[in-house]
């Protein structure tokens, strides 16, 4: 019997490998809820949409449609905005330093809620964000609080926007993660929480094989 597992927590805590790593092991699929607000932000900035501007939002918001498909060579699922696909420019910096003012409308959060609910319905999904324990799979069977140390987290993100754009410095991957998760933990609507039935995973000192071992010995999934 498949069920949905909720991956949440701060900002580069290793969410996603935990949940693409699970979701391999038990034939599962696997979402980033994050990336759909890094999308929808990145149709906000392309389109210079006031979103101070409720009404802009709005209209905004249906022309906007999103929907993730399995990469055959990789087998993990990217994001596509209005039939392009976008993983790979909604990981720049640029699109990190507003993605949280974006996150924080609640008429943003209702469609993209809505939208991973809908996912949801299929069961054996794993969807890795901020309020997924909490507001999108209340439910879930399976809930992850993952942490880490700031500085791992930040030489993580370091070196992965490194790779890619080698001006990018230590200072500001980390000033961003903090900007993010205080705007995510503070925001009105479903702020960024541990689930009561989480549990908490701290990889700050854990591979990631250390880490599904744990994971998978905890729950017996
Ligand atoms: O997971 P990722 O770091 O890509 O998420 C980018 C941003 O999207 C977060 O900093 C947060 O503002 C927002 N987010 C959210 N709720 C989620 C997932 C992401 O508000 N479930």
């Amino acid at each position: 019997r498949k069920i949905n597992i909720a991956i949440d927590g701060f900002s580069s805590c290793g969410k996603s490998t935990m949940a693409k790593q699970l979701a391999k092991k038990l034939n599962y699929t696997y979402v980033d809820s994050g990336a759909m607000y890094r999308a929808i932000t990145l149709y906000f900035l392309r389109n210079h949409i006031d979103w101070t501007d409720i009404t802009e939002v709005e209209e905004a918001l249906k022309n906007i449609s999103l929907y993730f498909k399995v990469n055959s060579q990789t087998g993990i699922s990217e994001i596509h905005l209005n039939d392009e696909n976008v993983e790979y420019v909604i990981r720049d910096l640029v699109i990190a330093e507003k993605v949280s003012e974006v996150a924080a409308i609640r008429q943003v959060r209702e469609f993209a809620v809505k939208q991973q609910q809908e996912i949801g319905k299929q069961k054996g999904v794993i969807m890795d964000g901020r309020d997924i324990g909490t507001t999108v799979f209340p439910e879930a069977e399976l809930k992850i609080f993952m942490t880490a140390d700031i500085a791992v987290r930040v030489e993580r993100r370091f070196k992965e926007l490194y790779a890619k754009n080698p001006n990018v410095t230590i200072e500001e991957v980390k000033t961003n993660l903090e900007m993010r998760d205080y705007i995510d933990s503070n925001r009105e609507f479903s702020p960024l929480r541990k689930a009561d039935d989480a549990i908490i995973i701290d990889n700050t000192n854990l591979t990631p094989n250390e880490q599904l071992t744990k994971v998978l010995d905890l729950f017996k999934v």
